[in-house]
C-alpha cells in the first residue's frame, strides 16, 4: 500500500449530486473533516439534469396544501409500499429544506406577489413543485456546490470509488482511482455516506447519463449491506423517441404540468380511459373539465388524467402503441402547442423548446412531440433506517436515489429533489455523529486493497479479449428485452443464465493503452456494478409475483394487497446473491385511515 495516496477524514461522502453535497455540508457543519469524492467533475452529477422541480408543501400557490396531503400523495403514488416513516419525514421536512436552499441563494421562479412559485406534477394533489423554469437541478447544484466548497469540504473530483473496505464490522472508508492518472487513492474514514445515484444505464433506452452504472448499489452489496425493492425501476412515460440517436432523452413532466396533453395517432386524448380505481373521482373525466383546470379554474375542476402517476401513464402509452394507435416512430404524441401560446412555452419550458428544436427539428410551440417510455429512476436501493439513514452495515449511510424505501413502488415527480435535501442532511448529520462516537478510523485490511487493485487492473494484463463496450451493449439489450416495463417469469428466468454468460465475458475483456483517461478501462470496471444491479433487478422481479407501481408482471397483472408491505431483500452470501421476503412495519392506523379517506 506504500505507493497508494492515503487521506484520513471523519466522514467520506461518495457522490456529489444533491444528496452527497447536502450530506457533506451537514457533516462539515458538525465540525469534522469531510471528504467529497465524485466520479465526474463537481457540478456534473445527475442532479444537474433535473428539470421539473422539487416537491414541497409550501402552500404558496394553493393554500390548502400541507404536509399531510403531500405524505398521502406519496404513499398513494408509491402504491402503499413506501417506508411510511421516510415518506412522513420527507413531507414534513421538505418545506424547510427548500426555504433553506433559497436562503443560501437559490433563485426559484416567483408568483406575482413574490413568493416561491409551484407547478403541478403527476400524482400531486396541488401545485407543489418549486422550480426554476425547466432547469431546477442546475440551480440546486450551483447553490449546494458553493455552500459545500465554502464550508471547507475537501473535494476529490474525477475519482471513482471501486471498493468500500470493512474493518471490525464497520465501513472503514473508500478505495478509488483518479480517472485522469489511473492512480489509486485510499480514504480512511470513521463513517461513509454513499450517494451515487441510480442504475438506469443498464437499459438500452434511458434518460440516464454514463454515470448511472449502479456503483453505489454494488459497493454497498459487496460490503455486506442489504438492499431492497430493486424490482421497482421507474420507466418515465415521456422520453424522446426520434431520431434514434436521442431516443430516451427525458421530456420533463413539466410539459404536462404546464398544460401539455397526450394523444394517440387518431388524435384521441386517451388518458381518460386509463384512470385506475384508486384514483377514480380525483381526476377530470371529460376534456372540458380538464381544460378548465388547466386554464386556472383549479378549485372547481379536477386535474387532467395526464397528471396521473408515472406508472399509470407509462403503461397506458405502451397499451396504445401495442394496440396500433402509436405515432410513426413507435411512441404517442405530447401536445402543448395547441394549448399554450408560444411565448409561454418558451418561458416556462426553455430547455424542452431547445431540445426538440436542436435534436429533432421539431418546434414544440407549433407541433406535437413524439414521446414514449424511458428508463429513468430506481426506487430500490440500500436499506436504511428512516431516522438516521444508516444501512444495515454500521458506519455506512446512504441517501438520494441510491437509498431504498422512501418512494415505494413508484416515485412521484419532484419527490427526488426534495428527498436529496431531506435525507442528504440527515445522512450527513448522523454520519458525523457516528464518527464523533468512534475514535480513529478502523485500519483498512491491506490484503483487501491489494486484491481490489489487482482485480481492476486485470484487463490490462489480458490480450485479445473482448471490448468492454460490446459486453455493456449486450447487457443493455438483455435488460431492455427481459426486465423492461412489462416482465414475466419466462423472460426473467431466461435472463439469469444470460447474465452469467455476460459475467464470464466481462471477466475476459481486455483493454489497451495507459491508465490515463482510458474509457475502455473505466467501462471494464463499471461492468461489475452493472451486472450486479441487473441481477438484483431480475431476481427481485422474479420474486414479486404481482403487479405494483412500476413493476408490471405480464403473468401476474393484478395488484395483490397481501404483498403491499412485503419487501424483497437482497444480500451477498459469498459469491451468491440471496433473496428473501420481509414484512415491513405496518402503517399506524390513524395514518392509514387518512391515506384511505383523505387528509
Ligand atoms: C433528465 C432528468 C430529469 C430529472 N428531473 C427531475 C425533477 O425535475 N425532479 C425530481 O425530483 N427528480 C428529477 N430527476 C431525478 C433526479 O434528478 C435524480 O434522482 C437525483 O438527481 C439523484 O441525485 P443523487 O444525489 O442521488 O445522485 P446524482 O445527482 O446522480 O449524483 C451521483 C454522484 O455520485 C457520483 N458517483 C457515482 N458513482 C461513483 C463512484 N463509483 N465513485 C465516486 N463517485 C461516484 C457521481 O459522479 C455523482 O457525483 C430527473 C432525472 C433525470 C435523469
Amino acid at each position: 500500500m506504500t505507493d497508494i495516496q492515503t487521506h484520513e477524514h471523519d466522514v467520506v461522502v461518495i457522490g456529489a449530486g444533491g444528496a452527497g453535497l447536502r450530506a457533506a455540508i451537514e457533516a462539515r457543519a458538525q465540525g469534522g473533516r469531510v471528504a467529497l469524492v465524485c466520479k465526474s467533475l463537481l457540478g456534473k452529477a445527475h442532479t444537474v439534469m433535473a428539470e421539473g422541480g422539487a416537491a414541497a408543501a409550501l402552500g404558496t400557490v394553493i393554500q390548502q396544501d400541507n404536509t399531510r396531503v403531500h405524505f398521502r400523495d406519496t404513499m398513494r403514488g408509491g402504491k402503499m409500499h413506501n417506508n411510511w416513516r421516510m415518506a412522513q419525514i420527507h413531507a414534513e421536512e421538505a418545506p424547510d429544506r427548500i426555504r433553506e436552499l433559497e436562503a443560501w441563494g437559490a433563485l426559484f421562479d416567483r408568483t406575482a406577489d413574490g413568493r416561491i412559485n409551484q407547478r403541478p406534477f403527476g400524482g400531486h394533489t396541488y401545485e407543489r413543485l418549486a422550480h426554476v423554469g425547466d432547469r431546477t437541478g442546475l440551480e440546486m447544484i450551483r447553490v449546494l456546490q458553493d455552500k459545500a466548497v465554502h464550508s471547507g469540504v475537501d473535494v476529490f473530483m474525477e475519482c471513482t470509488v471501486i471498493k468500500m473496505p470493512v474493518a471490525s464490522g464497520h465501513a472503514a472508508g473508500a478505495l478509488a482511482y483518479f480517472r485522469e492518472t489511473g492512480r489509486f487513492v485510499l480514504f480512511a474514514a470513521k463513517a461513509v455516506v454513499l450517494a451515487t445515484g441510480g442504475i438506469g444505464k443498464a437499459w438500452q433506452i434511458t434518460s440516464n447519463s454514463w454515470e448511472y452504472t449502479g456503483d453505489g448499489h454494488f459497493l454497498a452489496y459487496d460490503a455486506g449491506a442489504e438492499l431492497i425493492d430493486m424490482e421497482f425501476v421507474q420507466f418515465h412515460p415521456t422520453g424522446m423517441v426520434w431520431p434514434p440517436s436521442v431516443r430516451g432523452i427525458l421530456v420533463t413532466e413539466g410539459v404536462r404540468g404546464e398544460g401539455g396533453v397526450l394523444r394517440n395517432a387518431a388524435g384521441e386524448r386517451f388518458m381518460f380511459r386509463y384512470i385506475p380505481a384508486m384514483f377514480k373521482g380525483d381526476f377530470a373525466e371529460t376534456e372540458p373539465e380538464a381544460d378548465a383546470w388547466a386554464s386556472g379554474d383549479r378549485m372547481k375542476n379536477r386535474r387532467p388524467p395526464e397528471l396521473l402517476t408515472r406508472d399509470v401513464v407509462a403503461k397506458a402509452i405502451v397499451k396504445e402503441i401495442q394496440e396500433g394507435r402509436g405515432s410513426p416512430h413507435g411512441g404517442v404524441f405530447l401536445d402543448i402547442a395547441s394549448k399554450r401560446p408560444a411565448d409561454f412555452i418558451q418561458r416556462k419550458l426553455p430547455s424542452m423548446y431547445h431540445q426538440f428544436k436542436e435534436l429533432a427539428g421539431v418546434d414544440i410551440t407549433k407541433e406535437p412531440m413524439e414521446i414514449g417510455p424511458t428508463t429513468h429512476y430506481v426506487m430500490g436501493g440500500v436499506k436504511v433506517d428512516a431516522e438516521t439513514q444508516m444501512s444495515t452495515l454500521p458506519g455506512l449511510f446512504a441517501a438520494g436515489e441510491l437509498a431504498g424505501g422512501m418512494h415505494g413502488a413508484n416515485r412521484l415527480g419532484g419527490n427526488s429533489l426534495s428527498d436529496l435535501l431531506v435525507f442528504g442532511r440527515r445522512a450527513g448529520l448522523h454520519a458525523a455523529r457516528f464518527a464523533q462516537q468512534h475514535g480513529r478510523p478502523p485500519a483498512v485490511p491491506e490484503e483487501d486493497v491489494g486484491a481490489a487493485t489487482q482485480a481492476v487492473l486485470a484487463p490490462f494484463e489480458r490480450t485479445g479479449g473482448e471490448n468492454p463496450f460490446a459486453v455493456q451493449q449486450a447487457l443493455q439489450a438483455l435488460m431492455q428485452a427481459h426486465a423492461g416495463i412489462v416482465r414475466d417469469q419466462t423472460g426473467l428466468e431466461r435472463a439469469l443464465p444470460e447474465l452469467d454468460k455476460l459475467r464470464r465475458r466481462a471477466a475476459r475483456v481486455s483493454v489497451s493503452g495507459s491508465r490515463e483517461y482510458n474509457p475502455g478501462w473505466h467501462t471494464a470496471i463499471d461492468l461489475w456494478s452493472q451486472l450486479t444491479v441487473s441481477e438484483m433487478t431480475v431476481r427481485a422481479a422474479l420474486e414479486r409475483r404481482e403487479s405494483r407501481g412500476a413493476h408490471t408482471r405480464g403473468d401476474y397483472p393484478d395488484q395483490d394487497d397481501a404483498q403491499a408491505r412485503i419487501q424483497i431483500v437482497l444480500k451477498r452470501d459469498g459469491e451468491r446473491m440471496t433473496v428473501r421476503r420481509e414484512a415491513q412495519p405496518e402503517i399506524p392506523p390513524d395514518l392509514l385511515k387518512m391515506i384511505k379517506e383523505g387528509a
